[in-house]
């Protein structure tokens, strides 16, 4: 964990000191993000719809603040022929739920395979957490990320990183990693989550080219959970004992781009 306090030590200036490690000493700045929010279970979230010309659907809703930016980065973005549309942004405790419950009781299967064959409830969950958040730590639950696709047409496939490595979907994502951090924006999970944050996390979300952040509020969402982390614990969802073992360490892995100083 030290390289993550450590971290977080750094990005945090100007005389206020949010204390992250259990054993630090100084005064503590509570930040005042409720539980609610963090874990997608406001009743009335206030999101904006994100415009159908920017989407590939409709329906799909960001935090304002994140949205505005997205809109500049997508006409910076656009001059440079490289179309971005949102796939997916805010997503509820209840969404996530769904698509994990989908994959645990074997409706949705899970790299071919119906995971209500597997027996072993560790394998099973990490299974699942290859590619989807457990309900309650997903960074969608707060309306600053989303997932971009490079053209209108190309979902689902825009959700696989081989998509990004090859003629348009490269270009948008050199693209991006050239520009998108002068917006506010960074990428969460970049590299393989051993990678990541060596020495500190083995487990941690697989690399999403297509997940994308606005830190100047998602990093204070990320700082908040950490702070209330003990009465975050996964409930509510099938195998959420079993996640137990595991939540801290998918949410907080994420890339130091996006703990720096936005
Ligand atoms: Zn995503």
């Amino acid at each position: 964990m030290k390289y993550f306090f450590a971290a977080l030590s750094i990005l945090l200036g100007s005389g206020v000191l949010i204390s992250m490690g259990a054993h630090e000493e100084g005064p503590v700045t509570k930040l005042s993000l409720p539980a609610e929010a963090l874990t997608g279970k406001q009743t009335n979230p206030q999101f904006v719809p994100v415009p159908a010309e920017m989407a590939t659907r409709s329906g799909i809703k960001l935090e304002l603040k994140t949205l505005n930016k997205f809109k500049e980065m997508r006409a910076e973005a656009k001059k440079a022929g490289i179309d971005l549309f949102v796939l997916s942004g805010y997503r509820s405790f209840a969404d996530q739920k769904r698509i994990w419950e989908n994959k645990f009781s074997g409706k949705t299967k899970v790299a071919g395979k119906d995971l209500s064959t597997e027996k072993n409830p560790r394998n099973k969950v990490l299974a699942i957490l290859t590619y989807s958040s457990m309900p309650g730590t997903s960074r969608h639950h707060w309306g600053t990320d989303f997932d971009i696709a490079f053209s209108k047409n190309n979902q689902p496939d825009a959700l696989l990183n081989r998509s990004w490595e090859t003629g348009k979907g490269k270009e948008a994502y050199t693209w991006l990693t050239q520009n998108a951090s002068r917006f506010g924006f960074c990428q969460p999970y970049q590299e393989s989550p051993e990678k990541r944050n060596p020495r500190t996390f083995t487990y941690g979300y697989n690399e999403e080219k297509w997940h994308w952040s606005y830190k100047p509020v998602s990093r204070d969402f990320t700082i908040a959970y950490k702070e209330q982390m003990d009465g975050l614990k996964p409930a509510g969802f099938s195998g959420a004992d079993t996640c137990a073992e595991f939540y801290e360490k998918f949410i907080l892995n994420v890339h130091q781009d996006c703990l720096t100083t936005p």
